[in-house]
């Protein structure tokens, strides 16, 4: 090793890199399956999943395999020319999640920017919208990612505050009341973007039957339905698509973080024909995206959720999670809530914040995350075992019984 202390890391980086994060001050060195190290030894469960890019759990084997084998063989090639992964990336999961077209990129931030970009074409080719009145309507408490357009439909005044001027062309409507969207539209609403649970907004699940009845208000008024499952989606909510609770098949989707693992970053659109078939050579790109060791680790990552069962561990074991929250009865809590292996404790205004359990979660080698101050959120890598998840709740018992 090189000598440094957590200390001595924790220092550098306050130093040296933009302050754009608040983490908790924890230095991990080394993972693997759902638990981490940190620099001075110490074992700790994830319960965050890199924000559920690690559903396949940490260097799960076959993808490191994969990413070795292929970075030995070709790394990047750029979209001026071909390479033998993409096409097979691009079947793979066009036939897995039931779309007929993809467009890879790298953040799920950049899926989300180009799901807007194909939506707001697809208005202007295809629904017959009026040159630059294109609107595209989102939900309160949503979070698509930072970027100045991808703000612009964001309603955290922290996120944007110093940062606008902003893309025209976006609405909110209320997150779970369909009939809300239904009156938001107008001639020029081209899409309604969304996530069927927002997980940064702290884990929020809508009413039963919102999906379908958004479903049936976008099929009704010719508006693109947009679920952007970069988080909720590929096992974290115990479905392939958290859209599937409902039977609901979007018109576009958005997929990113465990759509690799956790191992690098990849995401993708997937949509129909139609859609996707607005761009033309030259309307959108990116270096990166579409890379053959993105796809190889992304074909990958796909067939470890499928051959592992994921989905189906994220179900059973999410409802054991639950059962075993709810028979916690803390005065800080107020509710617990959640799907599948995501999961959010969303605690008094009482209680002093979500910041200080998830401190204390520490100290006794579990890290989770506080979003919206006052949620802790619970989203450990799906391969975790029952006994693991026991260890767990046992601890966040203890804190959950604090003063
Ligand atoms: N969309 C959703 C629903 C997310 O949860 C996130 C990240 O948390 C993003 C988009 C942005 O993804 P990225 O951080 O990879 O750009």
């Amino acid at each position: 090793m090189n000598g440094l202390s957590e200390l001595d890391y924790i220092a550098l980086e306050d130093q040296y890199n933009a302050h754009n994060y608040k983490p908790l001050d924890v230095v991990i060195a080394e993972a693997e399956g759902p638990w981490v190290w940190d620099v001075e030894g110490r074992k700790y469960l994830d319960c965050l999943s890199a924000y559920s890019a690690v559903n396949q759990g940490h260097r799960h084997p076959r993808i490191v395999q994969t990413m070795i084998d292929q970075a030995q063989r070709l790394a990047l090639t750029s979209r001026a020319f071909r390479n033998d992964q993409l096409p097979l990336l691009a079947k793979e999961l066009c036939e897995l999640v039931g779309y007929e077209k993809m467009l890879p990129m790298n953040s799920g931030t950049e899926a989300v920017e180009t799901a807007l970009k194909a939506a707001r074409k697809w208005g202007y080719q295809v629904k017959g919208v009026a040159d630059g009145r294109a609107e595209i309507i989102a939900c309160t408490g949503n979070f698509h990612g930072r970027t100045i357009t991808v703000l612009s439909c964001s309603q955290s005044e922290q996120y944007r505050d110093g940062f606008g001027p902003f893309t025209p062309g976006f609405k909110l409507v209320p997150y779970g009341d369909a009939g809300a969207l239904e009156r938001a539209i107008t001639a020029n609403t081209v899409g309604f973007l969304f996530e069927p649970v927002q997980g940064e907004g702290g884990v929020v699940v809508p009413p039963r039957g919102y999906l379908r009845d958004v479903r049936e208000v976008c099929t009704d008024h010719n508006v693109l339905m947009i679920a952007d499952e970069i988080q909720s989606g590929l096992g974290r909510t115990g479905k392939l698509l958290a859209c599937e609770h409902e039977g609901v098949k979007p018109d576009v989707v958005t997929l990113g973080k465990a759509l690799s693992g956790g191992m690098y970053p990849v995401s993708a659109v997937l949509s129909s024909r139609e859609v996707l078939g607005v761009f033309e050579p030259g309307d959108h790109g990116s270096t990166f995206g579409g890379n053959p060791l993105a796809c190889a680790v992304a074909r990958e990552a796909l067939k470890v959720i499928v051959e592992e069962d994921l989905c189906q561990r994220s179900k059973e074991l999410g409802e054991y999670l639950m059962s075993r929250l709810r028979a916690i009865e803390s005065p800080h809590v107020r509710l617990y809530r959640g799907k599948g292996l995501f999961a959010g404790i969303v605690l008094n205004p009482e209680a002093g914040g979500a910041r200080r359990f998830c401190e204390a979660l520490r100290e006794r080698g579990v890290l989770a995350k506080d979003t919206h101050g006052n949620v802790i959120r619970l989203a450990p890598p799906l391969v975790i075992t029952r006994e693991e998840l026991d260890w767990m709740v046992d601890r966040l018992e203890d804190v959950l019984m604090m003063a």
